[in-house]
């Protein structure tokens, strides 16, 4: 039987994080990282610049900053499979985690599997339409690609991400639209008004994508103005979904208490979860925050938190 004090399961700054900490303590972590369900080391792969993260006055790289974070989760005795956990046992103590080709058991389990982008039942995005033909949720990674070259691009959302995705699509696209369903966007200021001066990108208020058409790609885009309900047909080479997160917890099949939205509920102020022994970290318990700093913070949590409750039970056993 392969045992482990602490089994993370997930790959990003919480994860990490919990790693070195729980390394530290020798606790000897093992850290399934994920495989199909999204980049080993989360968002931040995806993401171009960290320029609020403290201690990088000249910003970093996302995927930079998670080499480095997982290099000194390694450096302190972290094991790594790059795996996604397809089921967990939270009835059975030790728990069980169960991967493609691993079976193993965990004294603590801390669950750090983050959240992933969302995205717009629109007809022509579906899977077996245009999705990845033109169609994405990502344009840090999907956005140099070829298709995507001189031709306008669409980006849906209000968010910091919008605009984020939209800078971002101006190096490639001829122009960049965002298509926001209000008047105002949610973004930062300081990230508004990137998109507002920005001499490429065009914000379209109050507006929703009602379809895309093409061919083998994405040709064209239908936006719907939902204040004058006028319907125009504009020719387009991409569109990217940035309307907010999900969170990773499919997986737990029912097991642990969700908040409404489907994030783990924790005790606030804590990681603790519904179940005990059960650690929760970064985006998959924070709808709020979703920051590297803030992910990283609850990692550091959790593995203090699931230290502090081995240490506990192994008094009480002896
Ligand atoms: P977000 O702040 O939740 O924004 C989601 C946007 O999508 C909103 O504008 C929302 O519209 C829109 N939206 C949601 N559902 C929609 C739907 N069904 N149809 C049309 N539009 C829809 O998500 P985010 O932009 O991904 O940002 C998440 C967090 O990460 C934020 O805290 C943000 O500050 C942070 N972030 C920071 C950076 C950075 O600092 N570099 C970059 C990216 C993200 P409404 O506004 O109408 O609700």
């Amino acid at each position: 039987m392969k045992r482990k004090k602490v089994i993370i399961v997930g790959s990003g700054p919480a994860s990490y994080t919990a790693a070195i900490y729980a390394a530290r303590a020798n606790l000897e972590p093992l850290i399934f990282e994920g495989f199909y369900s999204g980049p080993v080391g989360g968002q931040l792969m995806t993401t171009t610049d960290v320029e609020n993260y403290p201690g990088f006055p000249d910003g970093i790289g996302g995927p930079e900053m998670m080499v480095l974070f997982r290099k000194q989760a390694e450096k302190f005795g972290t094991s790594f499979i790059v795996e996604d956990v397809t089921r967990v046992d939270l009835k059975q103590y030790p728990f069980l985690v169960e991967s493609a080709s691993e079976t193993f058991f965990a004294d603590a389990l801390i669950i750090a599997t983050g959240a992933q982008a969302k995205r717009l039942d629109v007809p022509g995005t579906r899977d077996n339409e245009f999705w990845q033909k033109g169609v994405t949720s990502c344009a840090v990674c999907d956005g140099a690609a070829p298709l995507f070259r001189d031709k306008p691009l669409y980006v849906i959302g209000g968010g910091d991400t919008a605009v984020e995705e939209a800078t971002f699509l101006t190096k490639f696209g001829s122009k960049v639209f965002i298509v926001h369903r209000r008047d105002e966007l949610r973004a930062s200021k300081i990230m508004a008004q990137r998109a507002l001066s920005h001499p490429k990108i065009e914000i379209l208020w109050n507006s929703v994508v009602e379809r895309v058409e093409g061919d083998t790609v994405v040709r064209s885009i239908t936006i719907k103005n939902v204040v004058t309900g006028a319907v125009t047909t504009s020719p387009a080479g991409g569109l990217f979904f940035a309307i907010g997160h999900e969170p990773n917890t499919a997986f737990l099949g029912g097991q642990i208490e969700l908040e409404p939205n489907k994030y783990i509920k924790v005790v606030k102020g804590t990681s603790l979860t519904s179940v005990e022994g059960v650690f929760a970290a970064g985006d998959v318990q924070d709808h709020n925050y979703r920051q590297a700093v803030t992910a990283a913070g609850s990692g550091c949590m959790a593995a203090l938190d699931a230290e502090r409750w081995l240490s506990a039970r192994e008094n009480v056993i002896a």
